[in-house]
């Protein structure tokens, strides 16, 4: 198998809902994002995707979510908003324009990450 991974930053507002501690305060990070994509098959040129794509279409996804409040974005809605379900939203958003996303990670800090991903 081959694997490419493209990183990428967006910056945003959030707090968490049904918590206790101060990340029930609204406050904001630059997040990092790690966007991985796997296959088999290299095309003519021997790539898996062209990072240029990749990167295009994740940027397209992190513009949803940068410079905004994630809390009132309506796919959150009534839902605390964690780097785990940041993680899932720009998986399933960046799937449905490269269908070979395997793999999600966020980074809240330069620490703490976590990631999205589903085993067949
Ligand atoms: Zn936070």
């Amino acid at each position: 198998m081959f694997e490419l991974k493209a990183q990428m930053y967006f910056a945003a507002a959030h707090h968490l809902l049904n918590y206790e501690g101060e990340c029930e305060n609204q406050h904001g990070h630059n997040w990092l994002v790690e966007a991985f994509v796997t296959g088999e098959k290299l095309d003519k040129s021997n790539i898996l995707v062209d990072y240029k794509v990749l990167k295009k279409e994740l940027k397209s996804v992190l513009n949803l979510l940068d410079h905004k409040d994630i809390n009132e974005l309506p796919y959150f809605a009534g839902e605390s908003p964690s780097s785990e379900m940041i993680s899932k939203f720009i998986y399933n958003k960046l799937k449905e324009r490269i269908p070979i996303v395997s793999k999600i990670s966020v980074w809240e800090t330069p620490t703490s990450c976590a990631s999205y991903y589903e085993v067949d």
